[in-house]
């Protein structure tokens, strides 16, 4: 049995504006990792066995990675089909707002979905979300998007009806938010519901090995690359950082997502509580953050950058130098 965790009132809300719903888009935050991806497929498939019209549309396009995912190809982006998502959105009649707490995660798509006037739904886990929807369904205490997504089928009455696509897709994106259910997975009702995952016919095992093991050969020596030479540990704060320019990633013939994890890595250092990734962006540095225990990550990332995300795992962006960005990061740790 799995807790009711998501309020009665919200369910009935979501499941009228679905009722009267014709054209729904979904929408999830620009750099779409597994669980933004997961939790748009998921519920993009369980709105078609409703045979409801749906469309998954991000800013960016997602790490091919998770180009396993089905209906992968369906995914629409600002970036690649800039007239089609501007009709599609003028056109909809339900926003579905997946896994980001504030409309500017949205990057270049953010001021057309602010523009939209039909009802929005966000469905999401970060802290301190903005107010921007009709409903609100809002769990940071709950480690993936699609885990709620999973929720608020059930709680529809409809997981008998759940097909494989969407329970690979919710799978995807659980196990993407807990790096292969490592961390953020002490929740025993992750395991019960992976579990009616499994009922449904998905393959884990399978889904795992296509998500984290099927990576470039580029991207395994520009691991190597940043293990052996750009990975600076500061024993006084207990603290790994590490960056990488432009010119270094084009010379490892960088692909998006094949940076995606390296931050966890130094994190299995004994005694390391916190890991910080800079990575050199067109016209900003993205810093990636993450840390074990009671350090908040959350808290270091607003306050150098005015970023955020969880406790363990935040992210932030600068328009500093990256010798500047990094001074300003290490400053703060030892505040
Ligand atoms: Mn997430």
């Amino acid at each position: 049995m799995i807790t009711k965790i998501i309020l009665e009132e919200k369910i009935s809300a979501v499941f009228k504006l679905i009722n009267s719903a014709n054209n729904i888009v979904i929408t999830a935050h620009k750099g779409p990792d597994g669980d933004a991806v997961g939790s748009s497929l998921g519920l993009y498939h369980f709105l078609y066995t409703l045979e409801k019209k749906a469309t998954v549309v991000l800013p960016d396009a997602p790490s091919e990675s998770l180009n396993c995912l089905p209906s992968f190809d369906s995914i629409l982006t600002l970036e690649k089909n800039e007239e089609e998502v501007k009709q599609i959105i003028s056109e909809c009649d339900l926003l579905f707002c997946l896994d980001f707490n504030k409309l500017d995660r949205l990057g270049t798509l953010a001021p057309l979905i602010e523009g939209v006037t039909c009802p929005k739904i966000l469905v999401d886990h970060h802290l301190n979300y903005d107010n921007f929807a009709d409903v609100i369904i809002s769990h940071p205490e709950i480690a993936s998007t699609s885990e709620l997504v999973f929720r608020l089928i059930c709680r529809m009455g409809y997981f008998s009806e759940m097909n494989l696509q969407t329970a690979e897709s919710i799978c995807a994106g659980m196990l993407t938010d807990t790096g292969g259910l490592a961390y953020n997975s002490n929740h025993p009702e992750i395991y019960t519901i992976i579990s009616e995952l499994l009922k449904k016919g998905v393959d884990k095992d399978a889904l795992y090995r296509k998500l984290f093991n099927s990576y470039s050969e580029s991207r395994m020596r520009l691991m190597g690359y940043f293990l052996c030479e750009k990975l600076t540990i500061i024993p006084e704060y207990q603290t790994a950082i590490f960056s990488f320019t432009k010119e270094e990633l084009e010379r490892f013939n960088y692909k998006k997502g094949d940076t995606e994890g390296f931050v966890n890595m130094p994190l299995s250092i004994s005694g390391i509580r916190c890991s910080i990734f800079c990575r050199e962006d067109n016209d900003k540095i993205k810093i990636s953050m993450r840390s074990v225990g009671d350090y908040s990550v959350n808290d270091l990332a607003n306050r150098t950058f005015g970023g955020g995300g969880h406790k363990n795992a935040a992210g932030a962006e600068s328009k500093l130098t990256m010798k500047e960005t990094i001074e300003k990061i290490i400053e703060e740790l030892g505040k």
